[in-house]
This record gives C-alpha cells, structure tokens and sequence, in this order.
C-alpha cells in the first residue's frame, strides 16, 4: 500500500480468531472481492481473508487492468459483462476513486480469417448482451489515428472489432477498495499469514493451517492465483491447471492523450495509456511453465517490435519497467469456479491473464455460491466437472494469449 492511499483508506486490523464462518485462502482481487459481495449482499461478516504476502501483491496488482466483455462464446460474454456493469457502478458504491475510465478497445485483425472471426466476435457479443461492432481499417484509423493501418508493409490492418465500453481501473485502488469495504463490515484481512495446509475431518476440509496457528471454518475457499495447484493438492485435488509467467512493461511519458485501448489478436500484442501518460504494454505468456517472476529481454524486444510498427510513434519512447506475474492458465482458457467435490472446499481459479475484469463479478457469484450453497446459474457453466463431463468452455482467441 502506498502512502497516498494509506491516508485515503480507513483500516482497522484484527487479531487471527480460532474460528471464521468462512476462510479465503489468497487477498487478491478475486479472494477480497468475494469477502466484499458476503459481507455487503449476504450480511456474512464472519470471514477471514489470509494473504501470505500483502494484499494485491499477486497478480491482482501486476496487471495491465483491461477491462471488457467481448469474449467470443455466449457464457462468458453474459458472465464478462456483468462484471464490466459492476466495475462501472464500483466507485459510487465503495466511495473509493478506483479510476475506473471507460476508453473503448479495438480488436485488430491482420488476415481474412482474423476478420472472419472478429465479425463473428461483433455478432455474439450483441446476442449476449456486450457492444461491440465491426470496423473497417478506414473507422480503425479514426478511432485510433496514431496507428500504421499498412502495419509496416508486414501486418496490414484487414478490419477488426471496436467495444466502447473497454475499460481500465487502477489495480491496487480495486483491491484496496474491496478490502476496506469488507474490513469496515467486520471481516479479517491477516497480512503475511501463508496457509500451509488444509485440516481435514474424514472427507471435509474443516479449516486451514497457517503460519499463525490454525483457523477452522465451516467453508474455506481457495483463491491463490498462480499457486493453486499446490493449495489444491492439500485437498488432495488435481487441478487442470498449468502455472505460466506473464510479463508486461511501461515506456515513459508519451506527451499527447491516447485513447483506446488497441490489440491485435494475430500479434497478441495489446498497448493502452496509464493515467501518468505511461505507454503499457502486455503480450503472451512465457511458453515455459513456471513460478518464475523473472522479466527477460526476449520478451520485450518482440513486443517492443510489434508496438513500434504499429504505433510508429512508440519509437520516440523508452522503456521504464517491466514486470512479470504467475498465471493459473486453464486448458479451454476460461475460468473455474465453485464446488470441487471435496465437502467444505470450493475454487476460483484458472484466472489466468484474463481475471482482472471479472473481479467484481466472480467474487459476486462466488458469495452467492458460499452463502446459498446453490451453484448461481451465471457461472454453472464453469464449473470444475465440466472437464470430467466433456463441456470445455474454450475460448482462446479471446484470451490475449496463445
Ligand atoms: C502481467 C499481467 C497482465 C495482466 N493483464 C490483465 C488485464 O489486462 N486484464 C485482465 O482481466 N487480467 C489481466 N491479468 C490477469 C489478472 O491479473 C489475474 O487473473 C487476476 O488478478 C487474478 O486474481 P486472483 O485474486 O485470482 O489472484 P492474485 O491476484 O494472484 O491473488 C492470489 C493471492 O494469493 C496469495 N497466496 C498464494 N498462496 C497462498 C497461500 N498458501 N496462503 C495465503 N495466500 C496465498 C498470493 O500471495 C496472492 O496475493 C494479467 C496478469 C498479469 C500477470
């Protein structure tokens, strides 16, 4: 937390108890958006959030904060634009400024079939409920005029997909917003408590161990990000889920406003401003599978290069930082949520490079999953099983990554 925000949020810490109504294993967006949506829908306060690092530390605040709902099947655009019409309302209702900014996202395509599958993505996102239309390369060059639409003689922009309601957030302010909403209803954030086991009564998980002493709760939820496989295995799960670095990086100060957010889903390249005037830049995830935190050259020189010849003004700028998070990658690249068939114990997970935007919206679901016990019927469809019974939510293409 930065000093900006420590005088904004008003906190109060508590002492660990022995015992919660509810554990949630992780304080990144999806574990304290979940405390958040039982404490203020549900009025179940009796919740514990435990983050072994500090809350946001995960990938909830390494992210490059784009938000939108043009996925490209029916579930996830219904389930993605609920969290995009939360997002929008989660100022007013936190009373926190999250800089939530609504600046319009354009999918660019660089071949027939690209084009194909982006005037497919413009139909199925009316049907379910998003806007988004298709563009040609002449309304692309006007909503976003600083682009090459030759694309250096190499990636030729053919038409693409414009989403005006793409938006981005301040990440930590997202968080510390959640937090604070939850802590002043009562629930427990413990800071730098690691959950190191799960306790288990016959089949049931009953609570957690941590290096703060046991914690028993009649529900604990996993929402660890990148670690989930080894939370899970505790429960003695195995989890479809591979663990892959995702890097990402800001240039300086570009002097004039940029507006939209622009990606190409050929180049799997995407760039946006930051509120400093930052240029920040996300690509594909690290091929290797890994925990590994660790920025490489490699990666920026080919995002650089397919920034640059797009966006030939990106030439002028250099790079200030780059960073990297561990993604909970899933095999259809659509979440996981709810029950795991062992009793007392449910997920949120395979978030992978895409669960910033559904932050609002998975923790409101999985509130109301904790608090009802009934699976609500937005996320059914992701549910862990559909592995088991052959009902794969895939959706790569509107992923962002390969
Ligand atoms: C570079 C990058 C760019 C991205 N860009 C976007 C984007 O533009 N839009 C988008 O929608 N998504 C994006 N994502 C993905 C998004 O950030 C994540 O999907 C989302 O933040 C996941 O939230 P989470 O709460 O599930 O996990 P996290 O935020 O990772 O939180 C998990 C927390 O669990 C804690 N934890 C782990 N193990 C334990 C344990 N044993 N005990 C206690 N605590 C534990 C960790 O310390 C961590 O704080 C991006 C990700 C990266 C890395």
């Amino acid at each position: 937390m930065n000093e900006f925000q420590e005088k904004l949020v008003n906190f109060k810490w508590h002492e660990p108890k022995k015992s919660y109504d509810v554990i949630i294993i992780g304080g990144g967006g999806h574990g304290l958006a979940t405390a958040y949506y039982l404490a203020t829908r549900h009025n179940i306060t009796n919740v514990a959030v435990l983050e072994r690092k500090y809350i946001g530390g995960g990938n909830s605040g390494r992210n490059t904060t784009v938000i939108r709902s043009n996925y490209g099947i029916p579930e996830a655009v219904r389930f993605y634009q609920r969290s995009v019409d939360l997002y929008a309302k989660l100022e007013e209702e936190t009373e926190r400024w999250i800089m939530h900014k609504q600046k319009g996202i354009l999918w660019m395509a660089h071949s027939e079939t690209a084009v194909r599958a982006e005037k497919a993505r413009a139909e199925i996102n009316t049907a379910f409920g998003a806007k988004t239309e298709y563009v040609t390369p002449q309304q692309i060059k006007e909503i976003c005029p600083e682009l090459d639409i030759s694309g250096g003689g190499v990636w030729p922009v053919m038409g693409g997909s414009y989403h005006p309601e793409g938006a981005t957030a301040r990440h930590d302010r997202v968080n510390w917003a959640l937090a604070e909403g939850a802590m002043k209803r009562g629930v427990h954030i413990h800071q730098r408590t690691a959950v190191t086991g799960l306790i288990q009564s016959g089949d049931k998980v009953i609570g957690v161990e941590t290096n703060k002493g046991p914690m028993h709760a009649n529900i604990v939820m996993s929402a660890v990000g990148g670690h989930v496989t080894s939370l899970a295995a505790m429960a003695g799960l195995r989890l479809p889920i591979r663990t892959h670095p995702l890097q990402a990086f800001v240039t300086n100060h570009y002097e004039r406003t940029f507006d939209p957010i622009v990606f190409s889903s050929s180049l799997l390249f995407y760039v946006s401003q930051t509120a400093r005037g930052e240029m920040l830049m996300g690509a594909e995830i690290d091929r290797q599978p890994s925990y590994s935190y660790r920025s490489g050259y490699h990666f920026l020189q080919g995002c650089a290069f397919r920034a640059m010849t797009l966006l030939p003004f990106m030439r002028q700028l250099r790079v200030l930082r780059q960073w990297t998070g561990v993604c909970d990658m899933s095999p259809d690249y659509s979440p996981i949520m709810g029950f795991t068939g062992v009793d007392g114990f449910v997920i949120t997970t395979g978030w992978g490079t895409w669960g910033f935007k559904a932050i609002p919206a998975g923790g409101e679901q999985m509130a109301q999953l904790i608090a009802t016990g009934q699976i609500p019927e937005l996320i059914a469809p992701f549910s862990l099983d559909r592995f088991a019974k052959d009902r794969t939510m895939a959706d790569r293409g509107s992923a962002g990554t390969h």
